[in-house]
C-alpha cells in the first residue's frame, strides 16, 4: 500500500513562492494497492490527481469524503475522471441513505458555483453512504469510518490492505478539554479511547495538526488540531508513523521545515510532514 500526497493545505489553497516546497493545494490524499485507487477528500490536489489516473489508464476510484467544507471539495468539478464516460467514480459520503449522500454533493453541484450539474456528469457517479462505526469494502480496501470532532461533523478513515493500515483524521478537534484528557498525561476521554481504538496499531496516520497549541487555545470552537495532541494518540494508539497534515495556509514553507524539525528525533511515532508530492511506502 502506498500514500501519496496530492494537497496537504486546509482552509483555502494558497499557491505562490512561500508555499512552493510544501504546496498550496488543499486536501487530497491518494491511497494505492494492486493497481486499485482511493481518494480521500477532494480539495484542489484532486485535479492533478485526476490527470494522473488517465496517465495510469485507470477507469475506477473511490473517492470518499470526510465532510464537505469547501476545502475538501473544492476540486471536484475540476476532477477530470468525472467528464469520462465510463468512469466509474464511486463516491462514499457521511450519510445515512444514497440520497442523502448525493444531495450532500449536488448542493455545491447545482449550476451555481460551478457551470455543471451533478446529474449532468458524463462518468458512472455512484454515491454510497458511510456512518462510523460501520466496515466497508473499497476493492481491496476494508475501510472503518470513526466520527471526529469538528463544527458539522467529520468522519475519519482507518484503511487495510495487504497486511497494513493507514489511517486519515482530518478535520477534528481535540476530544477533551485543555488540561484533560491524553494530551495532559491524564487518562484519555471516553471519546479519545475510541478514537485510538481506530488508529491502533496503523503503519501511518495523517492527523489534522492545522494549529499551534496557542493558536488552539485561542481557536477552540474551530474544529483543529495541533501536533503534541495527534503525538499523543498515535502514541496510546501504538501507531508507527504520524504525518503531520492540513497545514495552515499562513505556514510557509520556511515555517514547516522548523515545526518538522521539531519533531525530527521522535520515536514511537516518528513524526513527519506531509508535503504534496511525497508517497509513503508502507511496504518499505
Ligand atoms: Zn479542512
Ligand atoms: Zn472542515
Amino acid at each position: 500500500m502506498k500514500v501519496r500526497f496530492w494537497g496537504v493545505r486546509g482552509s483555502i489553497p494558497v499557491p505562490g513562492p512561500t508555499t512552493s516546497r510544501y504546496g498550496g493545494n488543499s486536501s487530497c490524499v491518494e491511497v494505492e494497492h494492486d493497481g486499485h485507487v482511493l481518494m480521500l477528500d477532494c480539495g484542489t490536489g484532486a485535479r492533478a490527481l485526476g490527470r494522473d489516473l488517465f496517465a495510469r489508464s485507470l477507469r475506477q476510484v473511490d473517492l470518499l469524503f470526510t465532510h464537505f467544507h469547501m476545502d475538501h471539495v473544492f476540486g471536484f468539478p475540476f476532477f477530470a475522471p468525472v467528464y469520462a464516460p465510463g468512469f466509474q467514480v464511486r463516491v462514499h459520503v457521511p450519510a445515512f441513505s444514497q440520497d442523502e449522500a448525493r444531495d450532500r454533493l449536488a448542493r455545491y453541484c447545482n449550476a451555481v458555483y460551478h457551470p455543471i450539474r451533478l446529474r449532468e456528469l458524463p462518468a458512472e457517479v455512484s454515491f454510497h453512504p458511510v456512518q462510523a462505526g460501520r466496515i466497508f469494502q473499497c476493492g481491496p480496501f476494508k475501510v472503518s469510518g470513526m466520527r471526529l470532532n469538528h463544527p458539522g461533523g467529520s468522519l475519519g478513515y482507518r484503511i487495510e490492505a495487504g497486511g497494513h493500515c493507514v489511517s486519515y483524521i482530518t478535520d477534528t478537534a481535540p476530544l477533551a478539554q485543555p488540561g484533560q484528557g491524553a494530551a495532559s498525561g491524564e487518562s484519555p476521554s471516553a471519546n479519545e479511547r475510541r478514537l485510538v481504538e481506530g488508529l491502533r496499531g496503523a503503519d501511518c496516520v495523517i492527523f489534522d495538526t492545522m494549529f499551534s497549541f496557542d493558536e488552539y487555545l485561542e481557536k477552540m470552537t474551530w474544529g483543529h488540531s495541533y501536533p503534541e495532541y495527534a503525538v499523543a494518540l498515535c502514541k496510546l494508539a501504538e501507531v508507527q508513523e504520524l504525518v503531520l497534515f492540513h497545514h495552515s495556509p499562513d505556514a510557509s514553507d520556511d515555517e514547516l521545515d522548523a515545526l518538522g524539525a521539531t519533531w525530527e528525533a521522535h520515536q514511537e511515532p516518528r513524526v513527519t510532514m506531509a508535503r504534496e508530492g511525497r508517497v509513503v511506502d508502507l511496504e518499505g
